[in-house]
């Protein structure tokens, strides 16, 4: 019996990942991974590209897309949106929502660094982003360059991490909201990395997806970077208990989380029978 692989969650230059979309897709077939989501924060801007390189080289292709959604200190809550149509209009406007977001927000962390004699501007954030969507690691990478921190998770720690100085909220979408728009540009929403909601108990953990499935969520993330083996098999248990798809990816990011190899999440690869059911999910609501 052959096992394939695939990853189901990763970033490329579209956002905050270092690699163009199409060295992502290379590098899965290098890697020998038989399909690959691209899933950027706040944009499909990549999915053009990924989708043309995997089709020329061999590799099965789902544009995807990561929205944080708003949810109580000191948990994250993020929604991937698989199979979203990047040419709606509904798609296009969910993404005009969010970056309008960041760009109300990053301005306010810029200032804050100033204030603090950290001296960077707008310019450089925007030169290191290459994109649309401005993120911290990018202004993380240009703090390092400037000599002002020796790594990015020193930036995150010392300055622009939750909870540390020059950190600020953007405005983000309810959990209701980012379903129902993910849902309304043909994408199925799924909960990624279940442990960042940082619930006290499984109880409340499985409120909270039972929450997220009453609100049409259909599946959650079990294998990831951040899940040991007991987090998979919990995972795992409440999305059989409540009916919802499973996924899973590395949250590959090149260079900007240097730990994380693409196509292996937590020393575990992700199984290709969790692509092919997502697939045959997002076709039978197609109908
Ligand atoms: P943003 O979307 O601009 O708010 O930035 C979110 C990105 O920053 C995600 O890729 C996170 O994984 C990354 N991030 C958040 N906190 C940290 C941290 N403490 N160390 C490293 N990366 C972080
Ligand atoms: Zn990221
Ligand atoms: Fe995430
Ligand atoms: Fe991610």
């Amino acid at each position: 019996m052959s096992s394939e692989f695939v990853d189901l969650h990763c970033h490329s230059t579209a956002s905050d990942g270092t690699l163009a979309p199409r060295d992502v897709v290379r590098l899965a077939k290098k890697s020998n991974l038989t399909a690959l989501a691209l899933t950027d924060h706040d944009t499909v801007a990549g999915c053009a590209d990924a989708a043309d390189e995997a089709r020329k080289i061999g590799v099965d292709f789902l544009c995807g897309i990561e929205i944080s959604a708003e949810y109580p200190h000191p948990g994250t809550m993020h929604i991937l949106g698989y199979g979203v149509d990047p040419d709606s209009p509904q798609l296009k406007n969910l993404t005009e929502t969010l970056i309008a977001g960041r760009d109300n927000r990053n301005p306010r962390i810029v200032a804050k660094l100033n204030e603090m004699g950290v001296a960077v501007t707008m310019k450089e954030w925007e030169d290191e982003a290459k994109g649309v969507v401005l993120g911290r690691p990018h202004l993380a990478a240009v703090l390092v360059r400037k000599g002002y921190v020796s790594s990015i998770k020193q930036a995150f720690d010392k300055y622009i991490g939750q909870g540390a100085p020059a950190y600020f909220d953007n405005e983000r979408l309810t959990p209701k909201q980012a379903i129902e728009r993910i849902s309304a540009a043909r994408g199925l929403a799924v909960l990624a990395h279940p442990i960042q909601l940082r619930t006290s108990n499984d109880a409340q953990l499985e409120q909270t997806v039972k929450n997220l499935a009453d609100l049409g969520l259909a599946g959650i993330e079990t294998i990831h970077s951040d899940h040991d083996a007991s987090w998979v098999e919990k995972c795992t248990r409440i999305a059989e208990k409540f009916n919802l798809l499973k996924t899973g990816g590395s949250d590959f990011h090149g260079s900007n989380k240097p730990n994380i190899e693409l196509g292996v999440a937590n020393k575990r690869r992700v199984p290709r029978e969790l692509f092919d059911s997502l697939t045959q999910r997002l076709q039978s609501a197609r109908g």
